[in-house]
């Protein structure tokens, strides 16, 4: 089978490109050649994916006359902390960074918020390359521009909206990777279905989509490339992509953030606000039931033991929801989303079914 190259171009303030192919791990040096005039270049990866991929990256980035160094933090949500990244600008300050150097961000959602964060603040700003290595990272969190840490307090509570030069998606990654972390993904696959594109939601119905995976992320991407090349500082459409996240979100904070991964919470999230969606009236009848069919099939939850009460009061407690208002995300349809304002206080009632 011939392999072709697939280039998704995302038209943000800084344009840039997708190039999604099998092995192009391997082109990370002649990429970071073409589109940059650094002379050095810091890749920064953690314990689970450095073991991997970090020698193979090294040797593209060397290969193409770059002078290489690299920060491993150690893998987990938990590193995702201005601790880690206050090592890493330790390093990046060591290694004599300048302002037209560049960062690699290769990994997981984690791995590429927090490298993508370095980038965007050391010395004002500086380019980085995202090289996602999970299909999480891959479908949804490597594009799009949002970079950040957690806070005690709270989940990417402090961040900076910052584009990468290139995105490198390489299929073959997630051969290696537990199945637990493709289920995750999933997750946010079956929410572009929902809100974007109801063939696309037929075709995950209809057929095992983890044989074709290359497909799967050139359409998850190219519908997040159209709404954050629409609204790339989320001031509207690119809420839609927080569908299932409110709720979802919640959710994972009565977990205490484990035991539960994104995609899992996500997944409960859209069933349970698509069926808040049809009590409510906005949200045609059936549509929870399609979308909990499509989660099991993919091996996610659907239901979850909290109460309505305690998701509210964890949505409630949320640090980003702060002035009594919440956006929610709710489909008309399968493939048709709109958001709605309602007040924190009613969250509750809407949501109980
Ligand atoms: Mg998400």
């Amino acid at each position: 089978m011939i392999d072709l190259m697939r280039i998704v171009h995302v038209s943000t303030g800084k344009p840039y490109d997708i190039f999604i192919e099998k092995g192009v791990l391997d082109s990370v040096g002649e990429t970071a050649k073409r589109l940059s005039a650094a002379k050095k270049v810091t890749v920064i990866s953690d314990t689970n994916v450095a073991p991997l991929y970090l020698e193979r990256i090294e040797k593209s980035l060397e290969n193409s006359g770059f002078e290489v160094f690299s920060h491993v933090f150690k893998a987990g949500e938990s590193s995702k902390t201005l601790d880690t990244i206050s090592k890493i600008y330790a390093d990046l300050a060591e290694f004599g960074m300048t302002r037209k150097d560049i960062i690699v961000a290769l990994g997981g959602g984690v791995c590429g918020d927090m490298a993508g964060f370095a980038a965007a603040t050391y010395l004002r700003g500086i380019d980085f390359i995202q090289v996602p290595t999970s299909l999480l990272a891959q479908v949804d969190s490597s594009v799009g521009g949002k970079t950040g840490v957690d806070l005690p307090a709270g989940k990417n509570l402090v961040g900076a909206f910052h584009q990468p030069i290139a995105v490198l998606i390489d299929p073959d990654a997630l051969t290696t990777l537990p199945d637990e972390f493709i289920r995750d993904g999933m997750g946010e696959v079956i929410k572009y279905g929902c809100i974007k594109d109801s063939a696309f939601f037929e075709s995950l119905e209809a057929e095992n989509v983890l044989g074709k995976i290359e497909d799967v992320i050139e359409i998850c991407v190219s519908i997040k490339r159209d709404v954050v090349s629409r609204d790339e500082r989320e001031a509207g459409e690119r809420m839609l992509l927080n569908f299932g996240h409110t709720l979802g979100h919640s959710i994972e904070k009565l977990h205490g953030f484990s035991g539960i991964t994104h995609g899992m919470a996500v997944a409960v999230g859209m069933v349970m606000i698509a069926k808040a969606g049809e009590k409510q009236g906005y949200t045609e009848p059936g549509t929870a039931e399609r979308i909990a069919l499509l989660c099991k099939k993919y091996g996610l939850p659907t239901t979850d033991d909290s109460s309505f009460a305690e998701i509210a009061e964890a949505a409630r407690s949320d640090k980003k929801t702060a002035g009594g208002t919440i956006n929610l995300v709710l489909l008309t349809k399968i493939g048709e989303s709109f958001t709605k304002k309602i007040e924190l206080d009613r969250l509750k009632e809407f949501i109980t079914v």
